[in-house]
C-alpha cells in the first residue's frame, strides 16, 4: 500500500512547514491528488491518520482535492483534461493524447494552532 508512504512524507513535509513557521501543531492540511497519480484518497485519509500519531500533525483534518488530468490531443492540437489514463480526448473522442500532468500530489496549503 504505497498511500502510507505517501502519509509519511505529507507529515514530514507539513512538520517541516510548522516548525518553521514556529507552530505547535498543524490543524488542517490541504492536498491535491491528480487524477491520474493512483492514489486513494480514502486509504491516503487512513494512512495519514495512523502515520501523523504521535506527530505535530496528529489528529489534523486531512482535505484532498482531485485535480484533473491534463494531457495533450493530438488531433485537436490543444490541451484537454482525462479522468484517468486511457480516456480518449473528450472533444474529438480520439487516442491520440499525450498525459502532460496530474499524475503528482502536493500540499497545497495548511493551517497550523
Ligand atoms: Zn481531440
Amino acid at each position: 500500500m504505497h498511500e502510507m508512504a505517501i502519509a509519511e512524507s505529507v507529515v514530514s513535509i507539513v512538520e517541516d512547514h510548522a516548525r518553521k513557521a514556529g507552530a505547535a501543531r498543524v490543524t488542517v492540511v490541504r492536498l491535491e491528488i491528480g487524477a491520474l497519480s493512483h492514489v486513494e484518497p480514502q486509504a491516503l485519509s487512513f494512512a495519514f491518520e495512523a502515520v501523523s500519531i504521535g506527530s505535530m500533525a496528529e489528529g489534523a483534518t486531512l482535505e484532498i482535492a482531485r485535480t484533473p488530468g491534463q494531457a495533450w490531443c493530438h488531433d485537436c492540437m490543444k490541451p484537454i483534461e482525462i479522468d484517468r489514463l486511457g480516456s480518449p480526448c473528450p472533444s474529438c473522442g480520439g487516442y491520440k493524447v499525450q498525459v502532460t500532468g496530474g499524475e503528482e500530489m502536493r500540499v497545497k496549503d495548511m493551517e497550523v494552532g
